[in-house]
């Protein structure tokens, strides 16, 4: 602005209107029609109400109506019950610290007043009639007038922000406004257990919302929020009572593994205050991350209680979020409840299949005609609730069988030993447990999963016999054909009396109970603690995944320091102590076509050969191969039963076990996890048996760089037409299935198709290597943290380097 004379004009201070201060204040108290709902709601909690029922009209902008059997508002207080800070709640400061009741401003039913018509029936105990009064701007519009009415208050709040056109623009849609009041009301709902809630929409004589004052705090769960949640509760508990780290106390219902949602609804609240706190959901998806599948998220209702004196409750008019001391180490222990929590129940994953097994449970068929058909679409099918149960997680693969043959039959060839078609066992009892419909949808998006662990193991390679492999086997263990042959005979004669130490042991302990009991296990788990080095294990609990420094190495940042983590050490134990904790409980991955185990010896023999491994000395490959056939069919019965690796009668190899959710191992590598387990298991005794397979499985599951180059780093070499002779080298993925002819020439050696093999090639590679990184950051990451128990040997072997302090840097950077 500029005056005559041409210098700016300075404005002039001047004092707004009461009217306008009062108008801007209630646009932050009163947001959206839900904080005018939470407000009224919180009033009729503090006046005691046991029954609060709700009527809302066009998402609440028309109306919205709360009766109440509070304590009601004197006729006294009616004159000013609207104006600004006006409250019976608190009369200093300083009772803040102490304050037990929701309310505490004075500001909600003013700043209503602003933007909204506003009338009040209330009457209190021993009255004969009530009054009716309406307000305008904070103030009463004429006096209260006597009524007719019940103990207790009825607000209603119409025609809200009608003079802030721009807010009410903002409303399109009231259907979203009125679930976001029902939302609210959810959650008050299943933290006021002793308080009945309704909600209706105007004119409906249906309830939207209904919960007796009598429910339980899972009952009133169920009513809210379904039985699908209610079903999938497990109740955590925590506190800490020190006050160095931080006092609380903490319960709450969280979901299971076998629930997931798209979004996580967290139910929190602090003292008794409804609350948001991003941190604390982040910290609790982290540890759900590493157990439910993709993109699926928890339920969780978790209260906790801590001396008011460490809260502020007053850092947001909504009082939406509060702050309080010691955040970290709360959330800190709060995510570790919840892991052992977690960790816990894992084990009892459940899984939804149709009862393709009616007949072996006596159910009558025609029951079949109506089961439901799981197309893609899947949704709205109804089934009798008889067909829909929860199966014995003892063993997880042949329920998952079982469905595959029936409704993956489209998907899925029939008749070429792609899927298991014998009926499935399964124990009367389990039957009982009969499941809700609404599991439907869940359980074709279950199915869609195994299904892309099919697909992606379509590709699988299992021909390309050129491939250069480092092997990790024990050269001599090769040469030793005698040892072997040994131990074939000693396998044939053990097997001829059913009685090898392992066999025996499987059809002793088929209870499942028991079988997580075994003593052997126990004793390499309690290894595992006692050797976790503290140090380690605390780094890959708190760091922040930065990057790949290279195809082995990652950076991670851990409070100040950087570190370089080698992933493959890492994630080779991590799956071989997933292997011991998940022991005889796994799901499986199911192999497109399965396997000849003979074929798949040749070619791992055939690669020892070319890393100059293996000698004609050590006797002719295929007689070495077939020894190991019948080794492994020998164990075959074990290593299905306790590892989920199942061998068919014509010693073909059909599954793996799924140790990480959504982590398939690269199939490259089975050729030589198969020669492994000839060659490397120790079978005589339980514990060395175990814990050699379970270093097998490590090995083979661990996150190898690809087989691949990178394309980026060797663009030059390998991807280059006129190095085509090299191409021939790099492993492919190819379409076919190992039964079917080798492939002699992969790649054209000259001609015009050179680009588009090298596009292919580089494509492929491109995609190998994006998807490691990824599966590093999104499945790796997130299991360590939570499973992790790193031993000594990995902190002093290179598993993991410090490379930098950020202060260091910090200070390289302030003198630059
Ligand atoms: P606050 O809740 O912060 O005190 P409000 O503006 O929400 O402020 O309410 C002002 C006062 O009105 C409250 O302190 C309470 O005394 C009274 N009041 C509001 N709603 C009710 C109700 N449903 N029953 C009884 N008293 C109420
Ligand atoms: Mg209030």
């Amino acid at each position: 602005m500029m005056d005559s004379s041409g210098r700016t004009a300075v404005p002039s201070i001047k004092r707004l209107d009461e009217a306008v201060v009062n108008r801007i204040a209630a646009g932050e108290v009163i947001q959206r029609p839900a904080s005018a709902l939470k407000e009224l709601l919180e009033n009729s909690l503090d006046a005691g109400a046991t029954s609060i029922s709700v009527v809302v009209k066009e998402g609440g902008l028309k109306l919205i109506q709360i009766s109440d059997n509070g304590h009601g508002i004197s006729y006294e207080d009616l004159p000013i019950l609207c104006e600004r800070h006006t409250t019976s709640k608190i009369n200093s400061y300083e009772d803040l610290q102490t304050i037990t009741t929701l309310g505490f401003r004075g500001e909600a039913l003013a700043s209503m007043t602003f933007v909204a018509h506003l009338t009040v029936i209330t009457m209190t105990e021993g009255q004969i009639h009530g009054y009716r009064v309406s307000y305008k701007d904070g103030a009463m519009e004429g006096e209260p007038r006597p009524c007719a009415a019940i103990k207790g208050t009825q607000i209603m709040v119409e025609n809200l922000f009608y003079n802030v056109i721009a807010r009410k623009k903002a409303f399109k849609n009231p259907s979203e406004e009125y679930s976001r009041i029902l939302d609210v009301i959810s959650r008050y709902a299943i933290q006021k257990i002793g308080v009945s809630f309704s909600c209706k929409k105007h004119g409906d004589s249906r309830t939207d919302i209904h919960t007796d004052s009598t429910s339980s705090r899972t009952d009133a769960i169920r009513a809210v929020y379904g039985p699908g949640v209610a079903r999938e509760l497990v109740s955590v508990t925590a506190s800490d009572d020190d006050p160095s780290h931080s006092i609380f106390k903490m319960d709450g219902y969280i979901s299971s593994a076998n629930y997931s949602a798209k979004k996580t609804t967290m139910v929190l609240f602090i003292n008794d205050r409804l609350v948001e706190c991003s941190s604390l959901k982040k910290a609790i998806e982290v540890v759900y991350a590493a157990i439910l599948p993709k993109a699926s998220k928890p339920f969780l209702y978790i209260s906790i209680a801590m001396p008011p004196e460490h809260v502020d409750i007053n850092i947001h008019p909504t009082k939406r979020e509060v702050s309080f001391l010691n955040q970290e180490s709360l959330i800190d222990s709060i995510q570790k409840a919840i892991e052992a929590k977690l960790m816990q129940s894992n084990t009892t994953r459940t899984f939804y299949t149709q009862t393709l097994l009616s007949r072996s449970l006596g159910v009558p068929d025609e029951a079949e005609e109506s089961m439901p058909v799981q197309t893609q679409g899947g949704r709205n099918l109804k089934a009798p609730v008889n067909k829909l149960v929860r199966t014995d997680p003892s063993n997880p693969a042949g329920r998952m069988l079982a469905f595959m043959q029936k409704s993956l039959a489209g998907h899925v060839g029939s008749g070429n030993g792609l899927v298991d078609t014998k009926p499935v066992e399964m124990p009367m009892e389990d039957t009982r447990k009969i499941m809700d419909l609404t599991k439907n949808e869940e359980f074709a998006a279950e199915v869609q999963e195994d299904q892309t662990g099919l697909n992606a193991l379509n590709g699988a390679h299992l021909q390309n016999n050129k491939v250069h492999k480092i092997a990790q086997m024990d050269a001599s263990s090769l040469a030793g054909r005698e040892a072997l042959e040994h131990n074939i005979s000693q396998a044939n004669e053990d097997s001829r009396n059913e009685l090898t130490t392992t066999r025996r042991l499987v059809r002793q302990r088929r209870n499942l109970k028991e079988r997580a009991e075994l003593t052997s296990i126990q004793e390499l788990l309690a290894t595992i603690d006692q050797e976790t080095h503290s140090g380690l294990e605390d780094i890959v609990k708190h760091c922040t995944f930065i990057g790949m420094a290279d195809e082995r190495l990652c950076f991670v940042q851990h409070k100040t320091y950087l570190y370089l983590l080698d992933i493959v050490k890492l994630s080779k134990e991590l799956l071989y102590q997933q292997v011991l904790r998940r022991f005889g409980h796994f799901n499986v991955i199911q192999l497109s076509n399965a396997a000849s185990l003979y074929e798949l010896l040749v070619i791992a023999l055939d690669e020892e050969e070319q890393s100059g491994r293996w000698h004609e000395s050590d006797g002719p490959k295929d007689q070495i191969a077939q020894l190991n056939v019948e080794l492994l069919m020998c164990k075959a019965q074990m290593l299905q039963e306790y590892f989920n690796l199942s061998i068919d009668e014509s010693a073909n190899l059909c599954t793996l076990p799924l140790i990480l959710d959504q982590y398939t191992p690269d199939m490259d590598r089975l050729p030589q996890f198969v020669l492994n387990l000839g060659n490397n298991v120790d079978w005589e005794t339980e514990k060395e048996c175990f814990d050699s397979v379970a270093a097998a499985i490590g090995e083979f599951y661990a996150i190898h760089p690809p087989l691949f180059p990178r394309p980026s780093v060797t663009s030059s070499e390998v991807y280059q037409p006129a190095k085509a002779a090299e191409i021939s080298q790099v492993p492919r993925r190819l379409e076919t299935d190992v039964n079917s002819e080798p492939v002699q020439e992969s790649v054209p050696q000259s001609g015009a198709d050179e680009p588009e093999v090298e596009d292919e090639f580089r494509l492929e590679a491109e995609n190998a290597w994006a998807q490691r990184e990824w599966t590093i950051q999104h499945v790796l990451f997130p299991a360590m943290k939570l499973f992790l128990k790193p031993p000594h040997h990995l902190a002093n072997n290179g598993a993991a380097i410090q490379v930098a302090r950020l202060e260091n840097l910090y200070k390289i950077f302030e003198r630059c």
